[in-house]
């Protein structure tokens, strides 16, 4: 397994490879990682020859504090991704993937920027200003202002920037991204579309624990007590997800109920709650086609989110 800081060089490792017709799976993550990662490297060694992960914690994607309070361990995660028989990871530095930005700081008065007007429905590229981040994506309003994009818009920014500079650097034949960040899945897929039709992405369902705790980078975080508090969130994406199924179209109804049953735990606090269509992410009144159950919440202070997508017209 091969460790490259250095962007040019793992483009020239990338390009040795491709050279010998051999078929690349890229899996981006931000380190920490966790069953959920590794389902999705095990889907890349299946459909590829060399699989590719890189480990980079974002800072465009947090506030400061969640940036600093980030919990992953390069050391462990080595010994992970060398289990699961990957080839390369890319770890680069933070000056290697914005080499414009000086300090630390200066990343987070982007984050500043919620309500800039972008683009109704195309992506845009700024281009390098110094001392700033350089080729900044900026994604469509269409598709950063849906869920809980709605509250920190400049996430898909900084996420689709540094997916865009990854793909550059690593030019994969395919990008695994999980389902649990399905508006991050469907910027990605589109922003792919856009900028790298040879890159073909895919969308991965989310791995849960034996308790039905979707995997997180942010679980080894909670308590006990927290823990079974998170899990009432799934059980109650559970006990929407029957209503839906037994009949229930109005989403005014199944919202009221799933509330009732994450606001009975006091350690819980409901950042984000829609059901929304599951092509456009946009809110629905009445539930007849494939839909989205999400949660965004907040245990005391950590953040985490859940979702189920349900496919009625499929299952019919
Ligand atoms: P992160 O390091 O949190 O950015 O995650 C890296 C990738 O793993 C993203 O595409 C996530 O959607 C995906 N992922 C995170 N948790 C899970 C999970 N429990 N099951 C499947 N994929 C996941």
């Amino acid at each position: 397994m091969k460790i490259i800081e250095s962007a040019l060089k793992a483009s020239t490792y990338i390009a040795e490879i491709k050279a010998k017709g051999k078929k690349i799976g890229f899996v981006p993550t931000l380190g920490g990682l966790h069953k959920g990662h590794q389902l999705l490297m095990q889907k890349a060694r299946e459909q590829n020859d060399v699989t590719v992960i890189s480990i980079f914690l974002n800072p465009m994607q947090f506030r400061k504090k969640h940036f600093i309070e980030y919990p992953s361990d390069f050391e462990l995660d080595k010994v992970i991704a060398k289990k699961k028989r990957i080839t390369l990871i890319f770890h680069p530095t933070i000056k290697e993937m914005f080499p414009f930005v000086r300090y630390l700081d200066d990343f987070f008065p982007f984050q500043n920027d919620e309500f800039k007007a972008r683009d109704p429905e195309r992506f845009v590229i700024e281009p390098k200003v110094q001392n700033s981040i350089d080729e900044l994506i900026r994604v469509p309003n269409e598709m950063v202002y849906q869920l809980d994009g709605k509250l920190h818009p400049w996430f898909f920014d900084a996420s689709a920037t540094i997916v865009h500079k990854l793909f550059k650097i690593l030019q994969p034949d395919h990008a695994y991204f999980g389902e649990k960040d399905i508006q991050q899945l469907a910027i990605i897929t589109k922003m792919a579309e856009t900028y790298f039709p040879a890159i073909k992405v895919i969308g991965i369902p989310t791995l849960r624990d034996a308790d039905g705790l979707a995997f997180s980078s942010r679980n080894v975080k909670l308590s006990d007590k927290q823990r079974q508090s998170a899990l009432k969130v799934y059980h109650a994406l559970k006990y929407g997800e029957n209503l839906i199924r037994k009949g229930e179209s109005e989403t005014r109804i199944v919202l009221t109920a799933m509330k009732k049953i994450i606001m009975a735990q006091h350690l819980l606090e409901i950042d984000y709650i829609d059901i929304v269509d599951k092509k456009s992410l946009k809110p629905v009144n009445q539930i007849n086609n494939a839909v989205i159950l999400y949660v965004a919440f907040f245990v005391n202070s950590i953040r985490l989110t859940d979702t189920l997508i349900i496919n009625l017209m499929n299952e019919k």
